[in-house]
């Protein structure tokens, strides 16, 4: 979030041209207009967009008054609202997906906004990084009971380079080889296999390539790219997102229920802890 008083806002009677080059130059969409002079009792309820702008500017207007429009109660956020609660918000207004900004209010008062740049901050892709290993682990933790039988099921050229590479890599011998296989080879195995049906009765039919985005969006918040602004624009960050969650879910109900009578034998006992 930005507070008030950090962000740029334009007046009623400020030059329309002038704004508009500016935000053309800085490449901002979408300005809030502030009525009064003052950031405290001002009353913040129009915003001005480029498009808008350069029309009203066609037609012979000189104000940015006369290009507003007017902020409606769907571009209100709760100041304490969590991360995916802020993503579904952008969506749920998907028949205006040019206005990037939401006002953030506390008690009432505008405290700030937020942009679509603030999805692409750290600590959205550190709760997104959590919840893609949580995913990592459900599914590792199906695929790991059925590992003979399933590992035959990602042999694409990549993967298995990879995975040796990785094994080779390794200082212990001891480690299981299912712990080498990676996000990307784990999502391959599940989809080939019948462990996708019975996730997909949870979770609704997906087409391979949400699968595969997955593994796309752990490799950019992982390595800290662009998210927002990059592979994810927010409607799709937003799906894949619920997917995921839906996933884990799903993952966690199937091994949950149908645990298999070898889990409870003692090789099961066998670990570490
Ligand atoms: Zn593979």
């Amino acid at each position: 979030m930005t507070p008030k008083h950090e962000f740029e806002f334009c007046r009623p009677n400020d030059s329309l041209d002038e704004r508009l080059q500016r935000m053309e130059k800085r490449n901002i969409d979408v300005i809030p207009m502030l009525q009064g002079e003052d950031l405290e009792t001002g009353d913040i309820s129009e915003y001005l967009d480029q498009e808008t702008m350069r029309k009203r500017k066609e037609e012979g207007c000189t104000r940015c008054g006369d290009a507003a429009k007017r902020i409606s109660e769907e571009d209100h956020l709760n100041q304490d609202l969590h991360i995916t609660e802020i993503m579904s918000s952008y969506l749920s207004r998907a028949n205006r997906p040019k206005m990037p900004f939401f006002l953030v209010n506390e008690n009432r008062q505008i405290t700030g906004l937020v942009t679509l740049a603030d999805l692409d901050k750290v600590a959205v892709k550190m709760y997104l990084f959590a919840l893609v290993s949580e995913l990592e682990v459900s599914l590792l933790d199906i695929v790991s009971k059925r590992y003979s039988e399933l590992k035959e099921l990602c042999r694409c050229r990549y993967c298995l380079r990879k995975r040796e590479s990785r094994k080779n890599k390794s200082n212990s011998d001891s480690l299981e080889e299912y712990y080498y296989l990676n996000l990307r080879e784990l999502i391959h195995i599940i989809i080939k296999s019948d462990v996708r049906e019975r996730l997909e009765r949870h979770v609704g039919s997906h087409n391979n390539k949400n699968y595969e985005e997955i593994a796309l969006l752990r490799n950019t918040v992982d390595h800290c790219k662009p998210l927002v602004s990059g592979d994810f624009p927010i409607d799709r960050l937003v799906k894949i997102h619920e997917l995921i969650k839906n996933l884990i879910s799903a993952a966690k109900a199937q091994t949950n229920s149908c645990r298999p009578d070898s889990c409870q034998s003692t090789s099961s006992l066998n670990t570490r802890q």
